[in-house]
């Protein structure tokens, strides 16, 4: 009886965007920040559930959820979607 709520419910391992990503990100510590280039050659991150895009250009996402060592990008909707799922 719950099919209007199966797929859109998030914090679940049966999500798309769940890849395993607890095995890196589980329980980390994330910061909030603007997001700004590492270097000249390295111009933009995805977000490991999702995939959309960060970057300073237009159009992509300007800020968001990143580890400490700003290696991993979670965009703002998938934080909250898995938050409780990761223990952020
Ligand atoms: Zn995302």
């Amino acid at each position: 009886m719950d099919r209007m709520t199966k797929g859109k419910n998030s914090n679940d391992r049966n999500d798309w965007r769940f890849m395993g990503q607890d095995k890196y990100l589980l329980g980390v510590a994330l910061q909030y920040v603007p997001y700004a280039r590492m270097s000249k050659e390295w111009s933009h991150d995805h977000c490991v559930f999702c995939s959309d895009r960060f970057s300073e250009y237009d159009g992509d996402l300007h800020e968001g959820y990143c580890t400490m060592d700003k290696k991993h990008w979670i965009c703002e909707k998938c934080f909250n979607d898995f938050k409780d799922l990761f223990k952020w």
